[in-house]
C-alpha cells in the first residue's frame, strides 16, 4: 500500500456537509461527482498528501443510505491507494480477506476501486484504489 488516498465519510446533506468541512478543513472543495452505478453523490477535499471523500446518498436503496439509516453520519471506509490493484487484490484474497467486488470497477476521482468485507478486516470498510491512467 503506498498511502491513505482518502477517508470516506457518510453524510445526511451534501451542501451542509461541503460547508462545514470547508470551515473546518479551511480549503475548499475542489470537485464534486455523482457515482451513479453506486448511487452516490461525492465531494472531495484535499488535506496534504490524501483527501476527504464526502459520499451522500442519491437513493434511498444505495448502500450509504443503509450505512446512515444503521449507525448515522460519520466515517465510512478507508481507502488505501495501491500500485497495482489487480495484485493486492489477489494477495489480500489468498489471506482470506473477502472482496466485495471480484474485479477491479470504477469508482469516482478516475480510481479502480475494490472494497473489502468489514467483517474480514476488522469492522473497517477498506477501499484499496489505483489511479487510471
Ligand atoms: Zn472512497
Amino acid at each position: 500500500m503506498i498511502r491513505i488516498e482518502h477517508i470516506g465519510i457518510a453524510v445526511e446533506n451534501m451542501n451542509e456537509s461541503i460547508e462545514l468541512y470547508e470551515q473546518l478543513l479551511n480549503t475548499p472543495c475542489y470537485k464534486r461527482e455523482s457515482v451513479a452505478s453506486e448511487s452516490v453523490e461525492t465531494a472531495f477535499f484535499k488535506v496534504g498528501e490524501s483527501k476527504i471523500e464526502l459520499l451522500e446518498a442519491s437513493d434511498p436503496n444505495s448502500a450509504i443510505a443503509k450505512f446512515i439509516a444503521k449507525k448515522g453520519q460519520g466515517i465510512h471506509h478507508i481507502a488505501y491507494e495501491v500500485e497495482n490493484i489487480q495484485a493486492e487484490m489477489k494477495r489480500l484474497e489468498a489471506l482470506g480477506f473477502e472482496l466485495l467486488n471480484k474485479e477491479p470497477k470504477r469508482g469516482a476521482d478516475n480510481k479502480l476501486v475494490c472494497f473489502l468485507h468489514p467483517k474480514t478486516s476488522g469492522g473497517v470498510l477498506v477501499e484499496l484504489c489505483q489511479e487510471m491512467v
